[in-house]
């Protein structure tokens, strides 16, 4: 496995293999790598010839007062993940590259950027675009990997790859989960044991939300409630939102139709960290 930093080195292998008639994918990641990223490294394997990992901390898409600085890192241990999966190019730019000094750019959509995590930190998504297009402009991929856990996220990037014209076949593969049915995200490492149980509920959540789909619910409100009922259950979990909402409009209406395909999302405090979970579901 090669690692690269440099941006038009990484543009220029990434053109190389292409015009052997080689499929190049792409697996963004921000590090402290887990079963979750590599399963998606896994998928990008099966489906391409040579996978391209990225490792970046993009400080565009925290917030003031966010886990930045802190964000858990270890280069050691991500390259034997990489390697051992046969990852063929760990690709870590340098921030000064990615962000020179004048850069003034953005990459905004508009509508599902602003709802669910958008309320809360509405300068997420952007972030996330800018760093996406800037590491498809760099990686020069033809297919990208990217997790369910973030779903507004693949929401987001499908939505800008579409409208800018990138030409990335954008992929959304499952989200990897503890036996408890916890999320794995490199945020976990954050939490004690007891908040490791305390949130399992998120799941416990989404699963409550989903049989009560599966028996015939409809209802929006009752929904979320369900959801939000089951979160409060726990004292040391401080929603943000439980929100059922179309899996690919986000819109909100008052009932859900039959056989429409719609998501529920769930976010959480619990002490400082900030934990996501999804369940995408067709209405019977
Ligand atoms: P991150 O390093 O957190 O930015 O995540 C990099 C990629 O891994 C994103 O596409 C995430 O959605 C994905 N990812 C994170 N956690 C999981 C998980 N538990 N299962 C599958 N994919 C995940």
């Amino acid at each position: 496995m090669k690692i690269i930093r440099s941006i038009t080195e990484m543009q220029a292998v990434s053109k190389t293999h292409k015009s052997q008639g080689e499929t190049v994918a792409l697996v963004p990641t921000m590090g402290y790598l887990h079963k979750g990223h590599a399963s998606l490294m896994r998928h990008a394997k099966e489906n391409a010839d040579v996978v391209i990992v990225s490792l970046f901390v993009n400080p565009t898409q925290f917030a003031q007062g966010e886990d930045f600085d802190s964000y858990p890192q270890d280069f050691e241990r991500d390259k034997a993940v990489t390697e051992e999966i046969g990852v063929n190019y760990l690709f870590m730019p340098i921030a000064s590259e990615m962000y020179p000094d004048g850069y003034n750019s953005s990459v905004v959509v508009s509508g599902i950027s602003k709802k669910f995590e958008g309320s809360t930190r509405p300068t997420h998504f952007n972030g996330v675009a800018a760093v996406v297009a800037k590491l498809f402009n760099a990686c020069l991929p033809d297919i990208a990997v990217f997790g369910q856990k973030d779903y507004q996220q693949t929401l987001v990037i499908k939505r800008f790859t579409r409208d800018l014209n990138f030409p990335v076949e954008i992929v959304v593969a499952p989200t990897k989960r503890e036996k408890d049915g916890l999320a794995m995200s490199s945020r976990n490492v954050y939490l004690s044991e007891q908040e490791c149980e305390d949130a399992t509920i998120l799941f416990k959540s989404l699963t409550k939300a989903s049989e009560a789909i599966k028996a015939g619910e409809r209802s929006r409100m009752v929904i979320n409630n369900i959801m939000l009922d089951s979160l409060n259950s726990i004292d040391k979990i401080n929603p943000d939102y439980a929100c059922a909402a179309d899996a690919d409009t986000f819109d909100e209406p008052e009932e859900f139709a039959r056989g429409q395909r719609i998501v529920l999302m769930i976010a959480v405090y619990l002490g400082k960290t900030r934990l996501i979970d999804n369940t995408v579901i067709t209405l019977p």
